[in-house]
């Protein structure tokens, strides 16, 4: 087997797997290590947002997207106890894509790992990372395949974090579990069939120490996915001590919320209550360091904005930019300059792009975890329906990074199969 790579990839989330689809498209010889065996589901909400829909068609699975996907999500609402409030989602510019979809990540991530299987990537799976190391100009990466218990060590001159921000690579579990605190936000997931939720809705969820969102997506199942913290939580299960933690948490968001408790009486889980965390919004990225890092691995924004697989996607997206830019102008460069070029100038527009993001999700959580938050947000928004319009438009529902705006990267002009080669001709310095 192929050992050295020109980029090593580790996880097969959207982040990912877009980034070996569309590195592996410019001709890189790309390793994607992924744990898990797929298809596999995971705690998300499962929304994608339109600005991804552009992204999504070209790295060349968007019309299978569009297939299987729910509804076109064209409203949205905000529950807090026996009170909902609803208003317009906006429509994004590109009429072909103007609006969000959801789908099962069980779905999503294989048809981006199918792609980059097909676009000649190497695929590890499942193999978990064990050791990343810099020797000189190269990671040294030791690999275990889970079945055997085989290792392999890769190597190449590029290594991509992507592995999401709830689990740890080794050498970081130390550090994460010292960390834990009684604030910690664990997150849980489910679906159901047979829900009454309107299709093209999409409620927002606020509870006492916690927010979450309903909506349906693919197979007709409604996915409800929620943050709850790690000391309610705990309360809870004091109370109802032989209740699963799942359990807990959906007698909880029906008791609590009315609209959670009229869309699934009747309803039928589809499989267990998964559950994942604790989470840690924030910046993730460093100057100082010698890989890069994609998706949750860069930077996480609370879950209440919906904006993870966009960050995903579109991280990916600035960062492939960036490395291929970089690396013909110093072809014959031993010294890692073309990497610290591509580092700064994928540092400077991931904050660009994402910390505003982070910002309103950060607000948004604040107020609807506290009772006396939520009910204040639900008093203004009862006033001023559009501000939840608004406050998707700010946590970029609709303008993404290829939406043409000044700050974007052209991606309508892209063909697909030649996306990342006439990627230098956009960098977002260089725009009109
Ligand atoms: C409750 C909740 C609701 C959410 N709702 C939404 C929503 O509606 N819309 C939205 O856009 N976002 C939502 N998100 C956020 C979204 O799920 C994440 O932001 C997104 O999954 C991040 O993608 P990623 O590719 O960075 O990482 P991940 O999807 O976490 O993928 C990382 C991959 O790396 C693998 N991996 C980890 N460690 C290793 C290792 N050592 N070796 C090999 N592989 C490894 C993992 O198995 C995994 O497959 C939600 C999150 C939560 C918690």
């Amino acid at each position: 087997m192929q050992t050295r790579f020109d980029a090593l990839i580790i996880g097969a989330g959207p982040a990912g797997s877009s980034a070996a689809i569309l590195l592996a498209t410019a001709g890189w010889s790309v390793a994607l290590i992924e744990k898990q065996a797929f298809p596999r589901r995971k705690v998300c909400g499962e929304c994608v947002a339109a600005s991804n829909l552009p992204l999504l068609d070209a790295l060349g699975i968007g019309s299978e997207v569009a297939d299987k996907a729910g509804p076109e999500l064209k409203r949205v609402a905000l529950m807090h106890g026996t009170q909902s409030v609803w208003a317009d989602l906006p429509a994004a510019a590109d009429a072909r894509h103007a609006w969000g979809r959801a789908i099962g990540r069980e779905t999503l991530d294989t048809l981006l790992l199918s792609r980059a299987c097909a676009a000649g990537v190497t695929i590890l799976q499942p193999w978990a990372v064990q050791k990343l190391s810099g020797v000189g100009r190269s990671h040294h990466c030791t690999v275990r395949e889970t079945a055997s218990g085989q290792l392999k060590l890769l190597q190449a001159p590029v290594a991509i974090l992507a592995h999401g921000s709830w689990e740890h690579l080794p050498d970081e579990r130390a550090a994460q579990r010292l960390a834990r605190g009684s604030s910690d936000l664990l997150a849980f997931k489910a679906n159901f069939s047979g829900a009454k939720l309107a299709a093209g809705l999409l409620p927002v969820l606020a509870f006492d120490g916690g927010y979450g969102g309903m909506v349906l997506a693919d197979g007709d199942l409604v996915t409800l996915a929620c943050c709850i913290r790690a000391d309610r939580l705990e309360a809870l299960r004091r109370a109802a001590p032989v209740r699963a933690a799942g359990d807990v948490v959906e007698d909880m968001l029906k008791r609590q919320c009315r609209g959670v408790d009229e869309a699934l009486s009747g309803a039928l889980r589809c499989g267990n209550w998964l559950a994942s965390g604790p989470l840690r919004p924030g910046v993730r990225l460093r100057d100082d360091e010698a890989v890069f890092r994609i998706g949750n691995a860069a930077g996480e924004a609370h879950p209440i904005i919906g904006e993870g697989i966009s960050m995903a996607l579109q991280s990916a997206w600035l960062l492939c930019a960036q490395l291929e830019a970089a690396r013909p102008r110093h072809g014959a460069d031993t010294r890692g300059n073309w990497q610290r070029e591509a580092r700064q100038r994928y540092t400077t527009e991931w904050r660009r792009h994402f910390v505003p993001r982070l910002r309103v999700a950060a607000g948004l959580a604040h107020l609807a975890i506290r009772p006396a938050g939520a009910m204040a947000l639900m008093a203004t928004l009862k006033r001023f329906p559009t501000l939840l319009t608004r406050g998707a438009l700010w946590s970029g529902k609709v303008n993404g990074i290829g939406d043409g705006s000044p700050v974007g990267i052209g991606l309508q002009r892209w063909p697909q199969a030649t996306a990342i080669q006439a990627l230098h001709r956009h960098l977002p310095g260089e725009l009109p």
